[in-house]
This record gives C-alpha cells, structure tokens and sequence, in this order.
C-alpha cells in the first residue's frame, strides 16, 4: 500500500462545493487502495480577509495574535473536509498543527518546523481512517500558535510526507503543473513533465508563487518525491526531482518575475575598505533583507553602490539611508520603487554560452533597458521598469523557444568552452 500526502490549496476548497468535489477526489484514491494523508488551506482569500481584520483594528498588531487569527482559516477548512468525507462513508479526522504536534521556533508570521511527532497521524492511518491537517500553522515550545509564511500549506505537506516517509506529496492546485512561466502572464506557456530540485528552488525565491520556497527545500533535503497537480482536471501534473540523464536537455526552463522590487543607489561613495558595510550595516540591522548587490569599480576615488529590496521595505531604506549619507561617505541617494525583476532559470546554463547574449538582444529589440543584471550558476536576473514586465516576459519566453519542448536545435550553442565557475552565462 502506498501512502501519500494530498495538499489542496485555496482555490481547491474555496467554498463547499470545491471541498465535496476535493472529498470525492480523496474518496477515489481511498479506494484505489492509497492510504492518504490530506493537508488543507484555508478557503481562497481568507487568510487576506483575516489579516485585514488585525489590520483595521491596529495597524502593529502583535505578531504572536495575528498568527492565532490567520490560523482560523484553516481550522474552518479541515472540519469541513472531515464533514464531507464522512458523509461519504470514509471516517476521517481534522487535527490542527498543534494536535498533530508540529513544533515550529517561535519566529510568528514565518515560522520554521523544527519537528513533528508523527503518532497520532500514524494511529489515525491504522485505524483506516483519513486525518485531514490544517496547513500553514504549528506550534512552539510554550504552546503558542505560530503561522509559517505565506503559502506554508504546501511546507505543512511536505514535512508530514517527510516525517511519515510517505510515497509522494502531492499538491493539489488551480493549475495543472508547474509551467515554463505563470500560465496566468503567459498563455503560451508550456507544463514541465518534470523540473530539478535546484530549478524549482530558483524559480520560488524568484517569484513563481506555484511551491512555497521552504516546501521545495524540504522536498530536497528529505527527498521527498513532489508533484504539482490541477484538483479541476486530471493529469500527470509536474514531478520535482533530482536531475538524471533522461531529462529534458533545456538550457531555460523557466522564467520568473517579482514585482517586489525597489532599487537604491547611493552616488559618490568613497572608495575605502568599509563601505559596503556602512551601507548596509544599518540596512540589515533595521531587518531588511538586501537581494541584488551592484558595485562598480571605484573611478577618482569614488564608486556608485546600487542594492535592491523588498517594496515594503522601500521608505525605511531609503529613510535610513538619508541619516546615514556623511557617515558612509555618500553624496546622494536615489531609488526607484517601481521595478520589476525577471529571470531566466535553467540547469542547462551550467554548460552552454550565450543565454545572457541572447537574453540582452530580446528586450533590447522591445525597447527595454536593463537596469542591473546578477547571475549564478543556473539563473540570470535583470530588473527592468515596471511597465515592461509583461512584454519582457513574454520576448523571453519566446526567444527562448519555451513554448516548445526543447531540442538540440533550439539550444544558443553547443558547449564547446570549459565550464566557469558561477556559470557559463555570458
Ligand atoms: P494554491 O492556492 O493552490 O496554493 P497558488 O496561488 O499558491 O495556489 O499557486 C498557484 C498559482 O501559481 C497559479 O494559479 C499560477 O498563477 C501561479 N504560478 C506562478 N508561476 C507559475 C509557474 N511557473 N507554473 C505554474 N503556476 C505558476
Ligand atoms: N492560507 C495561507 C495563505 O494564504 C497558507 C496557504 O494557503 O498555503 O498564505
Ligand atoms: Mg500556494
């Protein structure tokens, strides 16, 4: 018998018509002999409506009560998918993260699992019955609820899978995979069969909502078999793995975009050992979390520093930064809090030249300046103005031919040079 962990997300169990047809999708594999865990989110929207709620009342609410609030959405769900299931015949039971003892540090709003006491789970399971877990939430070491971020549900299902060894973990969504970009931004886009750990990794911490990022990292560090399925139409969906010689030979398989962007520079720095670190010292004390780092080299004695953050974070930076401008040697400061970041992802790029070539000559025959660049060994970022995300998007994905399955043909050139370190992206 095998045994798997099913996420339904929001869309899935938006209102009870949604969660009798997730019950009779879980009553199916039932009976097709799996034994089934089942992790819920709670209905679509909800968890906004919630913390819209704290919001009106105080706009600091404590942490530690906004994570007792948003947790209610997912208490609603599991109750009614346990309702649903037994209607039809098949005992099951909700537990909340803090029945089935899913121990998280004490971090609210994002909230890491530290473990999970798989006994009661495992009791449920032998006694032929369903256990139904709300996603997104644990518990700490005093007893208090916390929240793991954004998306947490698919994280909740892939440390249960993990813990229980399960088979797969299966997440249940309103697409049917995991495409070459956001199917939503692009129709042309195209399924992956399949997608490498690595990829997919990037592609979360790059933008593509489909996995929580935490959820993919626990994927691989547990190997933990994952999918990405549509709850509204059958198929294979999109099998996340190790990479092996069989799979598709794509130099880019995916883009993602972020529109979180803001970008900083500060003009005129001195150019003495330290500078960086007054810059972003008090960057970093205030919390805020620095992605892209641009420094040019120094010309007469001076250099320009450009970094990019969250938006949120856009007016206390540049607030801080303001303070600071004598001490860190500054003559300005300017920003722009209306960019976007787009990447291009690929296993592929390890081995092959000509992607950022290719990747310049695209937008620039759109008409869309590049403000910074930043690659690694399998990703090139840019950021570009916001009002050419949707176009940039879509040169890529055409340029690069993503909406066909790749072919040797397709692919910029040959890996002829001996692959860099940091990546054959030039
Ligand atoms: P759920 O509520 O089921 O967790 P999410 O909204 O979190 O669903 O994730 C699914 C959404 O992710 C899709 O509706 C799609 O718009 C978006 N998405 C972004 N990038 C991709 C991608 N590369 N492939 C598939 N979906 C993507
Ligand atoms: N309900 C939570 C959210 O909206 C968790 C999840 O859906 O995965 O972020
Ligand atoms: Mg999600």
């Amino acid at each position: 018998m095998t045994l798997i962990v099913q996420k339904y997300g929001g869309t899935s169990v938006a209102d009870c018509a949604r969660i009798e047809h997730v019950a009779d999708k879980v009553c199916a594999a039932r009976r097709a002999g799996h034994d089934l865990v089942v992790v819920v989110s709670a209905m679509a929207g909800e968890t906004d409506r919630l913390l819209g709620l704290g919001k009106s009342i105080s706009q600091r609410p404590s942490a530690r009560e906004m994570d007792v609030l948003l947790s209610t959405g997912e208490q609603v769900t599991i109750a009614l998918l346990a309702i649903a299931l037994e209607k039809r015949g098949f005992p099951a039971r909700s537990f909340t993260g803090a029945q089935v003892c899913i121990r998280t540090d004490k971090e609210h709003s994002k909230a890491r699992i530290e473990s999970i006491d798989d006994g009661k789970l495992r009791a449920s399971l032998a006694g032929n019955c369903v256990p139904v877990v709300a996603g997104f939430q644990g518990v700490d070491e005093s007893g208090d609820v916390t929240t793991l971020g954004r998306g947490g549900s698919d994280t909740t299902a892939v440390a249960l899978a993990a813990a229980l060894k399960a088979d797969e973990c299966q997440i249940y969504t309103d697409v049917d995979g995991v495409y070459t970009t956001d199917p939503r931004m692009v129709p042309e886009a195209r399924r992956l069969a399949r997608v490498t750990f690595e990829e997919m990794l990037e592609l979360a911490s790059l933008g593509s909502k489909v996995l929580q990022i935490r959820a993919v990292e626990f994927a691989g560090k547990y190997n933990v078999p994952l999918r990405v399925l549509s709850t509204f139409k059958e198929g294979e969906g999109t099998l996340i793995t190790y990479e092996d010689v069989t799979m598709e030979a794509a130099v880019v398989s995916g883009i993602a975009f972020n529109r979180d962007e803001a970008e900083i520079t500060l003009i005129g720095i001195q150019d003495e050992p330290g500078a960086a670190y007054h810059i972003l010292g008090p960057i970093s004390d205030a919390n805020i979390v620095v992605d892209m780092i641009v420094q040019n080299v120094a010309r007469e004695g001076r250099l320009d520093f450009t970094f990019t953050i969250h938006r949120n974070d856009y007016a206390q930076a540049m607030e801080i930064l303001e303070a600071n401008l004598k001490r860190m040697g500054a003559k300005r400061v300017i920003g722009n809090d209306r960019v976007v970041k787009i990447s291009l992802v690929g296993v592929g790029m390890r081995s092959h030249s000509g992607v950022a070539t290719r990747l310049f000559q695209a937008l620039s025959e759109e008409g869309i300046s590049i403000r910074l660049v930043a690659t690694s060994e399998i990703k090139i970022s840019v950021v570009v103005d916001e009002k050419h995300l949707e176009t940039g998007v879509r040169a890529l994905h055409a340029a690069f031919r993503l909406h066909e399955p790749p072919q040797q043909e397709h692919l910029p050139q040959p890996a002829t040079a001996p692959v860099r370190q940091g990546g054959a992206v030039g």
